[in-house]
């Protein structure tokens, strides 16, 4: 009903776009973490499939698992599931009315209906956004048996509270019904996403069923994916001016920059849409990919958080402007350029001259602590793999220690409590860099918050001490010069 109200209406020139598609499905994917990224991503590609007629019958449905999805969970469903997305490049704005999410489900205190669902043989993709903690790994990349959530999610496999649980459960029922394995398709910044979200799997079952465990790696796919498309956090006075502007009350608004990629490994287990026809990469080599763009520019905006921060800026687009981070950026992405091989057709300097352009979009007004957010397991993905082939080829660590550095220095800065900086690791590593820095000694904090070997952490460990003695007599900008 509300949207012929849109139309003939256009935004910087271009007209409003909204579904034109029946919006019944009967091939399903269900989404486990309705956050503001997969709304710019996977239900995009998903709408223009659906738009253009190669789609027909598939619809997304929502699984929100925390408490934090509700309102959206709530917004999208007095909306039919219907929602905005502005795409901008900084100088215009295209809007499109997305139609892909057909049903959502809160799975935050009563799973069962998730599990039910996913179970359902008109399901054939789960596909995650849940972050990188989500998948409740250890250091080593294995299932952390100790995490709070796996310990409950074993001792009450019924009512979940992880990722891992609630899957393994609606698994364990779509088996025990006779069902088909399923596609499980991680696009999360993780490193080997879909291997990651595999061991998590199996590690879970087989702590609980050793033949569940085996029915899930010989029937499901779990395929590696490479995600890029930088997804602002929600800014209610920008929704605000959006709404006024569209004449139409949106509740669940996304704002993305128009920049959209999407990298997957053609390996699923009872079909998938036609993704290549939105401009979706389907190849075997989704990990040269992927570290590509987790270490440039997952590291890259890790790289600038901590010094833009403590440096007073709020904004992505403000620290770039500031000449001494800009070039911080470029000696960081250097560094790590080096360690990689790049994927066949990709210019490795025009991919970092691009990064430089897209954190620059002021009009996405990204935050530079919605960047350092889980750091410790950001780093983790980002940092670590250059850090150990430069260790491994006996190349200098210097830069990437700078980086550790710079983290450590602002976690020692912050209250107690962490204040506004999110991270599940905080409490333990603010007062190991408080300690640190104190003390210009690293040891227990880089063993913490890296998963090293011995001889790593002393290498690390050497650059960084000398690096934390520079802070704090010289200050930040003694480190960022190249
Ligand atoms: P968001 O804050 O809007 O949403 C995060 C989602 O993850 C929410 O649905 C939340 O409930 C869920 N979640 C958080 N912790 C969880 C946990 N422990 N278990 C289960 N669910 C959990 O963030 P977003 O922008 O949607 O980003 C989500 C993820 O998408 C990122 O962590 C990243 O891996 C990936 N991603 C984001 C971007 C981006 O620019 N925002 C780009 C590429 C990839």
């Amino acid at each position: 009903a509300t949207l012929p109200r849109l139309a003939g209406r256009s935004i910087d020139g271009a007209p409003i776009e909204w579904p034109h598609y029946p919006r019944r499905f009967d091939r399903r994917i269900c989404h486990l973490g309705i956050g503001r990224f997969h709304r710019a991503h996977q239900a995009r590609v998903l709408h223009t499939l659906l738009q253009q007629g190669d789609a027909e019958g598939w619809g997304l449905c929502a699984i929100g698992l925390r408490g934090q999805d509700r309102p959206t969970l709530d917004a999208l469903r007095a909306q039919d599931g219907l929602y905005s997305l502005t795409e901008t490049d900084g100088a215009s704005r295209r809007i499109r009315v997305i139609g892909s999410i057909m049903q959502c489900i809160d799975a935050s205190s009563d799973a069962s209906e998730a599990i039910a669902t996913i179970a359902d043989a008109t399901t054939r993709i789960v596909s995650l956004t849940i972050t990188e903690a989500g998948y409740c790994l250890d250091a080593n990349g294995r299932l952390d048996l100790r995490h709070a959530d796996i310990a409950h999610d074993l001792a009450d496999a019924a009512s979940p509270r992880s990722a891992p649980g609630l899957l393994v459960r609606a698994l364990e029922l779509r088996r025990r019904i006779g069902g088909h394995g399923l596609t499980l398709m991680s696009c999360d910044n993780l490193i080997d996403n879909g291997k990651r979200l595999r061991t998590a799997l199996v590690d879970l079952a087989r702590a609980r069923d050793p033949a569940l465990a085996q029915w899930i790696d010989a029937h499901c796919r779990f395929p590696c994916s490479m995600v890029d498309r930088i997804t602002p956090g929600a800014d209610p006075e920008r929704e605000r001016a959006l709404c006024e502007e569209l004449g139409v009350h949106d509740a669940a608004p996304v704002l993305c920059e128009n920049w959209l990629q999407w990298v997957v490994e053609d390996d699923f287990a009872d079909g998938r849409p036609a993704f290549e026809r939105a401009g979706v990469v389907l190849c075997d080599d989704v990990p040269a990919h992927e570290r590509l763009k987790v270490g440039l520019l997952n590291g890259g905006h890790s790289a600038i958080a901590h010094i833009g921060l403590l440096r007073g800026h709020r904004g992505v687009h403000e620290a770039m402007a500031d000449p001494l981070i800009a070039g911080w950026l470029a000696t960081y992405l250097h560094c790590v350029a080096e360690t990689l091989d790049a994927p066949p057709g990709i210019d490795v300097d025009d991919y970092c001259a691009s990064l430089t352009r897209r954190f620059g979009n002021a009009a996405l007004d990204d935050t530079l602590l919605r960047l350092a957010e889980d750091s410790s397991a950001k780093f983790r993905q980002t940092l670590l793999p250059p850090l150990r082939q430069r260790i491994a080829r006996g190349m200098s660590v210097d830069v990437l220690a700078r980086a550790v550095a710079l983290w450590l220095h602002y976690l020692a800065r912050l209250p107690a409590d962490g204040g506004d900086y999110r991270d599940v690791a905080a409490a333990a590593l603010v007062p190991l860099a408080r300690a640190a820095e104190g003390s210009s000694e690293s040891w227990a904090f880089v063993r913490t918050a890296l998963a090293l070997t011995e001889h790593e952490a002393a290498v690390v460990c050497a650059a960084v001490d000398g690096h934390l003695h520079v802070l704090t007599q010289s200050g930040v900008a003694a480190l960022a010069t190249p």
